[in-house]
């Protein structure tokens, strides 16, 4: 199975981030800098703010190097 480095998850959206594509325009980081760090490793933290607010800031990147998705979530029975 393929894994990828540049995936994040915080259990309920899952963001991806393709480095080729980037532009470094730097939106994300200016945007939500709790989330998307500059200085820090793993650069995505999900943990930085409300996924609906890293969801809005992801639809800015201009390059498509972000995209995100829900996670399906597993209902108990
Ligand atoms: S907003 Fe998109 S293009 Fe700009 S630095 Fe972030 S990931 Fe790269």
């Amino acid at each position: 199975m393929e894994t990828y480095d540049n995936e994040f998850t915080n259990g309920e959206i899952k963001v991806t981030y393709d480095p080729k594509i980037c532009i470094h325009a730097e939106k994300c980081a200016q945007g939500l800098s709790d989330v998307f760090r500059t200085t820090v490793i793993p650069w995505i933290d999900l943990d930085g703010a409300e996924s609906e607010k890293i969801v809005a800031q992801v639809k800015k990147c201009p390059s498509g190097a972000l995209q995100c998705s829900y996670v399906k979530q597993k209902v108990a029975v």
